[in-house]
């Protein structure tokens, strides 16, 4: 079984799990667990706009520190938690989690604010039939502004069946959220698609953003993302920004928003809450 997971995803396990075999019901366990004993948590990294270099919102990130394995990245524990259909827990509880905490910094941070809080969709997670269902009683569980909500979905999910998730983001809409394409430029998304979705965002994949400097193809790319977007009526960000240098083709560019280490790597919720005391601007 260790095997049918996958070499990637069975590294994290590994060293632990040597000469015992990985079911899928240890890493359901496992999951379930980590979420009962606060194994898990979601950081938050800054969405900075360019135009102001004010902080317009954060994506929550998960993070699972496991008590005898150590961090495992999301990069593992995310296909693992599909693959046994815990996501749909996982999701819930990221969701609930993320919402909540948004109100409360849109409330002690009312002169900054309000801030958008992004959240990320697997594609498992997006073709669940009662997402509409469970993305309101998060909104109405946390209080939380629908219109500062915004949901995540990769660019690869969404092409997977274009006809339904066209569907399912009309009905998302309707709750008054935004919806981000995530990774773009890495999906195959059919442009005669594209303007049928009812998306407020896309968010060009890092791997354009850090070979910008280097790969004269990936600034083009950039630049015609950004057009895109532009004219699509579209916010766009760039993610993985690392470099002053980054920074300056992205202004350039008239990239509208940013996001990287350049401003702040993902940050726990007390670091969040120092940050946002500094009033910073960028
Ligand atoms: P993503 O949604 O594309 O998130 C951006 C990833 O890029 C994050 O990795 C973030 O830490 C990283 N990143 C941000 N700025 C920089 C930078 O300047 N340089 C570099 N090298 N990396 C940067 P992370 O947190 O490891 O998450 C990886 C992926 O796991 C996410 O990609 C997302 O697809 C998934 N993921 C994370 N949390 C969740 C969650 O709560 N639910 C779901 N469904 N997926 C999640
Ligand atoms: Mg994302
Ligand atoms: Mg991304
Ligand atoms: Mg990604």
């Amino acid at each position: 079984r260790a095997k049918e997971l996958g070499k990637a995803r069975s590294v994290a396990f590994d060293p632990a799990m040597r000469g015992t075999t990985v079911t899928p019901l240890d890493v359901e366990t496992d999951l379930r667990r980590a979420l009962e004993r606060h194994e898990m948590v979601l950081n938050y990294q800054p969405i900075v706009s360019l135009s102001d270099g004010r902080i317009r919102g954060f994506e929550a990130l998960a993070r699972w520190h496991h008590a005898e394995r150590g961090d495992i990245p999301p990069s593992e524990f995310i296909p693992l938690a599909e693959e046994t259909g815990m996501i749909v827990e996982l999701g819930q509880w990221v969701l609930r989690n993320a919402c909540a905490q948004m109100v409360e910094w849109n409330r002690d941070f009312t002169d900054q604010g309000p801030f958008e809080i992004s959240v990320n969709l697997s594609g498992r997670q997006f073709t669940q039939l009662d997402l509409v269902r469970m993305v309101t009683n998060s909104l109405e569980g946390t209080g939380l502004q629908a219109n500062c909500l915004k949901l995540e979905i990769t660019e690869s999910a969404l092409m997977e069946n274009a006809q339904r998730s066209a569907q399912m983001l009309r009905h998302l809409k309707e709750l008054d959220i935004k919806v981000c394409v995530d990774d773009f430029g890495t999906g195959y998304s059919s442009l005669s698609y594209l303007h049928t979705f009812p998306i407020d965002t896309l968010k060009i994949d890092k791997s354009f953003v850090q070979d910008m400097g280097r790969n004269r193809h990936n600034l083009e790319i950039v630049r015609t993302i950004a057009l895109l977007a532009q004219n699509l009526r579209l916010d766009v960000i760039a993610e993985g920004v690392e470099t002053p240098e980054q920074l300056a083709q992205l202004r350039a560019i008239g990239c509208g928003y940013a996001q990287g280490f350049l401003f702040s790597r993902p940050l726990t919720t007390e670091n969040v809450r120092r940050l946002l005391a500094e009033n910073r601007v960028w």
